[in-house]
């Protein structure tokens, strides 16, 4: 081609020939040509001058040859341009068509593009962008607006070493914002020719992550941490207490009377007082410790750096009186007290479950020593545990084998001591001689549902019985019978006594039933269906220990109910306390109007037999007159009477 052809393809702005027809063309490309000699002159450069030797015709043929193929090479040139403004805009619509904040740089560190969500991302204007993505502006930048703005900066310090790498990395925006940002590097062919860096917003995923494992590791109710976060946290801790030879103390509460809130006053009063109950708990401990919902009313603390046991003691102390405190919920006021077991890293253990299990422990003893107290672990403990495990295995033994026998406990007016009936109380006879109280296996034996066969058989002895003493009885007289919860879930309760009763010829008016406030709570309807048909037969019934949960005298009412036994709690603190004189002369007073007796339970002394009278209890059950005894020594009370 011809040098000045050459330069014209290379220098001339070819915008300028838009639109042109062959003669204008050859017109601006012949004037370009001339300009260009005229330039070649005054330099001198001999090295560019065309050849003297060509003829003025054949300079314009040979021009005329080029300008057809300078025309070919324009229609070329035009077709390659489409091309690559369809390429262009097709970049455009992709760079603002994506969710991703994209910025493109050359080998320079020379914004190439970048789209308007990347100018988003950190507020900025375009021109902002495209004049200072760099050096001591971008560092600034991303300090001011990333909380990990170092780590970006360590992500560009990182493709700068390493240009054919891919780079990655999470970054926390300071206004909340989660950014995953990721870095490839630019190929033309094989030549790295720039960077193109993406960044994306992912804070909803984030967060729902973040929400998922918050679920996993918490309690819904409470949002308190759960079993699995307490277990980490305990494995952590004690890891950590092992290497700077820390102790570490667990608490275990339970909720005493919780059951019976959720009971009487529904799940919902009970889930209120869970959640109030778990904000004081929160309000006792310190930031280095953890308080997990562990089970319905369960909840741990676990105590971290313990210096001194006394900490610990404080702290259990602190616990429960926080939570004697009443509760307002729904215009209800709600007392609930809580039994804490305590154990200690690294004295009882150096494991978590072990840890808990012995915590668990010292608070079932703390419930033993009769609630709203707390028990530290001891060796002592878990062979007792292991006692009242082996009570339960033996249990199905004793039925098969018929270890159970009856006491009976007199039951006497107030005035007279004349006796009106017993209570049949069960004992459990070991091989050895060794007795049991019901208290020690009542509890196991209705959890694995062996209540049932044994109160069969209490049933059938206590009715037998009945049947034996009744000629030498008293015409009022009653055998009273402890029911469990389970037997009025049994559609066959009813008949079954009718059965017996007609077996052993006992008419139905000797028999009382006693039954607690909780067991009529657990389904009111069918249980004060199930009375009123017993009672419609003429089986009496008693409420027993009356006064130790939510009792409320207004229910009362709508019970078929002929009896009411005053727990023995009330009847012990008579003498010294006015307040417990007030309630148990209130409770007469008002069973009196609804036409029900009243039996005080343990009375003990002649103090408090006295009180009673004064009170007009009807009747009294307790050692002071007799301690439970065999049916033999009964026989002979009634005899003598
Ligand atoms: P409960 O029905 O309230 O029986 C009264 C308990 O108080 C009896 O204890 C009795 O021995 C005790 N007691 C009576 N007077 C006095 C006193 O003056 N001082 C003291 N300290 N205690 C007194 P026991 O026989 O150990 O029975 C405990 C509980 O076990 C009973 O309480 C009852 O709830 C349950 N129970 C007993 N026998 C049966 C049964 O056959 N079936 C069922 N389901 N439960 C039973
Ligand atoms: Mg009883
Ligand atoms: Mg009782």
């Amino acid at each position: 081609m011809h040098p000045y052809l050459k330069k014209l393809v290379q220098n001339y702005d070819l915008t300028r020939l838009d639109g042109l027809n062959v003669q204008q063309l050859l017109v601006q490309v012949s004037e370009y040509m001339e300009s260009l000699e005229t330039q070649d002159h005054s330099n001198a450069d001999a090295s560019n001058v065309p050849s003297k030797s060509l003829s003025p015709e054949e300079l314009s043929k040979a021009l005329a040859a080029q300008a057809v193929q300078f025309e070919r090479q324009l229609t070329q040139l035009a077709a390659v341009k489409l091309g690559l403004d369809d390429s262009l805009s097709l970049l455009n619509t992709t760079l603002d068509a994506t969710n991703d904040g994209l910025i493109v740089f050359d080998n320079h560190h020379k914004v190439v593009a970048h789209n308007q969500l990347l100018t988003d991302f950190f507020g900025l204007t375009s021109d902002e962008v495209e004049d200072h993505f760099v050096g001591q502006f971008l560092k600034g930048l991303l300090k001011r607006t990333i909380h990990n703005g170092d780590k970006l900066l360590e992500l560009i310090r990182f493709t700068n070493d390493n240009p054919s790498e891919k780079a990655q990395g999470l970054l926390h925006f300071k206004d909340g914002r989660y950014v995953e940002c990721v870095s490839k590097p630019r190929f033309l062919g094989h030549r790295i020719v720039g960077r193109v860096w993406s960044l994306r917003d992912i804070t909803d995923l984030k967060q729902s992550e973040e929400q998922a494992k918050h679920q996993a590791y918490h309690d819904t109710l409470t949002g308190l941490p759960n079993r699995a976060l307490l277990q980490e946290q305990m494995e952590r801790a004690l890891a950590s207490a092992h290497h700077h030879g820390h102790r570490i103390a667990i608490l275990f509460m339970d909720l005493d009377g919780f059951k019976y809130v959720n009971d009487t006053l529904g799940h919902d009063v009970g889930d209120i007082l869970l959640c109030h109950a778990a904000k004081r708990l929160n309000e006792c401990i310190r930031e280095i410790d953890l308080l997990a919902r562990y089970g319905g009313d369960e909840f741990i603390i676990m105590m971290n750096e313990v210096h001194s046991m006394k900490d610990v003691t404080e702290l259990a102390d602190t616990i429960i009186k926080a939570l004697e405190r009443p509760f307002f919920i729904h215009s209800e006021t709600l007392y609930i007290t809580t039994s804490v077991g305590i154990s200690v890293y690294p004295n009882d253990g150096n494991l978590p479950d072990g840890l808990i299990r012995d915590a668990d422990m010292a608070m079932y003893h703390a419930k033993a020593k009769g609630r709203n107290n707390f028990q530290f672990f001891a060796k002592e403990l878990a062979v007792l545990s292991s006692h009242r495990l082996s009570l339960r295995n033996k249990l199905k033994t004793a039925i098969e084998e018929k270890q159970f026998s009856l006491v009976y406990q007199p039951k006497v007016t107030t005035k007279g001591s004349r006796i009106v009936g017993v209570e049949a109380l069960i004992r459990w006879v070991l091989p050895d001689g060794q007795i049991i109280p019901p208290d020690e296996f009542i509890t196991a034996a209705e959890d694995n549902g062996l209540i049932l066969p044994i109160s069969d058989w209490v049933f059938e002895e206590a009715i037998r019985q009945a049947s034996v003493w009744l000629a030498d009885a008293p015409s009022d007289f009653t055998v009273a019978i402890n029911m469990s919860a389970r037997q009025f879930q049994k559609p066959d309760l009813v008949e079954k006594l009718v059965a017996l009763l007609a077996k052993y010829q006992l008419p139905a008016k000797c028999i009382e039933l006693e039954i607690t406030e909780s067991m009529v709570m657990d389904d009111v309807e069918t249980v004060i269906r199930i009375l009123a048909e017993l009672r419609r037969l003429g089986i009496q019934i008693a409420i027993d220990d009356f006064g130790t949960g939510y009792s409320s005298l207004g229910y009362l009412k709508s019970l078929p109910i002929d009896c009411l036994k005053i727990d023995k709690t009330f009847v012990d603190e008579l003498h010294d306390s006015k307040a417990d004189r007030a309630l148990v002369s209130t409770i007469i007073y008002l069973s009196h109007v609804m036409g029900v007796k009243v039996v005080a339970e343990g009375v003990e002394t002649a103090e408090a037999l006295q009180l009673l009278d004064e009170m007009t209890c009807d009747l009294i059950q307790g050692y002071y007159f007799s301690k439970p005894v065999s049916p033999d020594e009964i026989s002979v009370m009634l005899r003598g009477m």
